[in-house]
């Protein structure tokens, strides 16, 4: 049966991804409708309920200067937050919220709801409607079509979702969910290619059954800082999390069962993520270590269920109790809900564009976990991208892209659909090459204008953050014209901090040394006019400067190269000269500039040489 409104875009899925797609594509003015298996789950954190952390804060905060929805709502409902990585530089320094579960969906539920040009309805899609490669609209279970010009699939773990604890199995999205059973057929049967990842969770623990006395207490943040360059207003109280430790016990009860682990007796047959390995993972691959840490942290204020970082497990019920029984403070604990592991059908994303369209047709698009990646801030990064240029296709306009010099979205971006991902892709600062430009601190001078101008920024706001870069740039003048003399106290102060003056010496001079900061340099007399997240800019431009005009240097080379467009329809085969592996790479990914070429593995320089020589020719 056809319904009978037609949209301008449809999104599949309500969570990270579909939220931000959907939202994105209303605030732009276009018709939305917003489809999702369970009304009461929008939103919902499938795993720790934690936003943020080395790699993931950077992208919350650029989700936040292009207009997303992240930032603000992790502000509105944590329950800790902390400042990782502070003993490192400021490339990796990162903010990481403890969430209200609970009160996280409750915040997207209500806003998903109450967004002008946003419906939103519970329903299963189980096919594509499509005229030829052309996106038409979609079925659902229930047999109703719905029509729009273009359609953004966030299904994350749903596609054949497939849950394992021990050695039974049961079909699930996520435990105690249904799963999507019916679409990838129709994906499948449209010619798009999909394969099988697999992640997993740990079990979550009543918090009366817990001697916290023996665990550490890990407390939050006294400084404030938020996600969103918006937020205002003080420090909420915060809640504790408490670090605990596995033992020797516990790694012996777990190798005595790996005969009943899914994992390890061959029944999963999906690729797990490396880089969050499940603690029999851990067990067996660094078997030399006898102790592993473990994070007990708050999952909302309403519950007592407790989550267990660094437990994530597939093993049986009975033995996930077991070990967790052999580590001190949790003698007599309860388990409430046991972990799992899920695996679940994904997009091979070589098959998408940089707007994250379906490259082969018309009106596709895709976010989040389905792409291959895992992760709240991935996926939510994504939709927002693929909700813009979903806006921007419906209404006539080109892409609207990122580049990995400018963003941690546009790294993963090009990542995904560069580099064949054949395992959940999780964002890391390591994972850039222009890292100490991508910073927490700046992503709204990164990204604001781009917002803006995408219209997902106000006038309000724009004109706030350039008057706070004027202040900022203000300032550095006033701290370079700032002179310090080489008097007693001036010395002796310099002296305490373990550096020395010997000569005048500007501000701007001092905060180049290693051990003096913004704050120090009140003693000598120059006291600042900035906020603390200003004062923070500032003090890493100037303290950085050389380090950051050689970024910059680097990545005017990278420019160059992403310049150098590819015609979409290049003959590959054409190309004399071109070695066979890459010309099949080349063929596979269809890099849009020589730069993306560059990057593709199995394509050397000699190959991107003919490849320029070649295009010289064409033009
Ligand atoms: P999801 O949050 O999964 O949302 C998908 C949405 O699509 C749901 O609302 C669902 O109802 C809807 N949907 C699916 N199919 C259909 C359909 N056919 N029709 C209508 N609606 C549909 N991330 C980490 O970073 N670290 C971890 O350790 C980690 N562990 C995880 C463990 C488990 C067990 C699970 C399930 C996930 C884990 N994740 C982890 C991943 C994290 O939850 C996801 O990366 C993130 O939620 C992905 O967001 P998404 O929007 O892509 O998908």
């Amino acid at each position: 049966m056809k319904y009978a409104k037609e949209y301008a875009v449809l999104v599949v899925g309500a969570g990270h991804a579909g939220l931000e797609a959907a939202l994105s594509c209303a605030r732009l003015g276009l018709d939305t409708l917003l489809l999702t298996l369970n009304l009461d789950t929008i939103g919902k954190m499938s795993c720790n309920p934690a936003i943020g952390g080395p790699g993931k804060s950077q992208l919350v905060r650029e989700i936040d200067a292009l207009g997303g929805e992240m930032a603000r709502a992790a502000d509105a409902t944590f329950l800790q937050l902390k400042m990782l990585n502070l003993s490192k530089g400021p490339a990796v320094h990162s903010l990481r919220a403890q969430s209200d579960r609970a009160g996280y969906m409750r915040y997207m539920k209500k806003l998903a709801e109450n967004t002008p040009r946003l419906d939103v309805k519970q329903a299963e899609v189980t096919e594509l409607i499509l005229a030829g490669r052309i996106f038409q609209g979609v079925k659902t279970k229930m047999g109703f079509e719905y029509y729009a010009r273009a359609v953004i699939l966030t299904t994350g773990t749903f596609l054949r979702g497939e849950i394992f604890i021990g050695l039974e199995s049961t079909p699930a999205g996520r435990l105690g969910e249904f799963p999507a059973d019916a679409l990838t057929a129709s994906l499948n049967a449209h010619g798009i290619r999909t394969g099988r990842l697999k992640t997993g969770t740990t079990p979550r623990l009543d918090r009366r059954t817990i001697d916290f006395t023996k665990l550490q207490e890990e407390p939050g943040l006294e400084e404030k800082h938020f996600f969103s360059f918006e937020t205002e207003g003080s420090l909420r109280p915060q809640q504790p999390c408490y670090l605990a430790r596995t033992n020797p016990r516990s790694h012996e009860m777990i190798r005595a069962n790996l005969d009943r682990s899914p994992l390890y007796q061959g029944m999963i047959n999906a690729v797990g993520p490396r880089y969050c390995p499940s603690i029999e993972d851990k067990v067996v691959r660094f078997a030399d270590k006898d102790s592993h840490h473990l994070f007990i942290e708050p999952e909302s204020a309403d519950t007592n269920e407790m989550y267990v970082q660094g437990f994530s497990t597939s093993l049986p019920y009975d033995v996930q109790l077991k070990v967790l029984r052999t580590i001190p403070g949790l003698e007599n604990v309860e388990i409430m809900r046991p972990g799992y592991a899920v695996a679940y059908d994904f997009i091979y994303p070589e098959q998408l564009t940089r707007s994250l369209k379906l490259r082969e047709f018309t009106g596709i698009f895709a976010a989040g976990q389905i792409n291959g990646t895992s992760g709240y801030e991935e996926a939510a990064a994504q939709g927002l991208i693929a909700g813009i240029n979903a806006a921007r296709f419906v209404c006539g306009q080109g892409p609207f892209c990122l580049t990995r010099e400018e963003s941690y979205t546009g790294t993963l971006i090009d990542d995904l659909i560069t580099k064949e991902i054949r395992e959940p892709y999780r964002m890391m600062t390591s994972r850039s090459e222009y890292r100490l430009f991508l910073r927490q601190d700046n992503a709204e001078d990164r990204l604001l204008e781009k917002g803006r101008a995408a219209g997902l920024i106000s006038a309000q706001r724009h004109q706030k953050f350039k008057h706070s870069r004027e202040k900022i740039e203000a300032e550095k003048i006033r701290l370079a014209e700032f002179k310090v003399l080489p008097n007693k106290k001036n010395t002796e102060f310099l002296l305490s901090l373990g550096e020395k003056l010997t000569k005048p010496s500007s501000g701007a001079e001092l905060l180049r040394r290693q051990k003096i900061s913004l704050l120090s340099l009140k003693e000598l007399g120059f006291s600042t006019v900035l906020s603390s997240a200003e004062a923070e800019k500032l003090e890493i431009e100037v303290k950085y400067s050389a380090y950051l005009t050689e970024v910059e240097q680097q990545i005017r080379y990278a420019q160059d190269a992403e310049k150098k467009k590819i015609p979409p329809e290049l003959d590959y085969d054409a190309i004399i000269g071109l070695r066979q592996e890459a010309r099949e790479k080349l063929k596979k990914v269809r890099p849009e500039t020589v730069g993306q070429a560059s990057r593709i593995a199995g394509v050397n320089p000699a190959d991107i040489s003919i490849l320029l020589v070649w295009l010289r020719r064409l033009l």
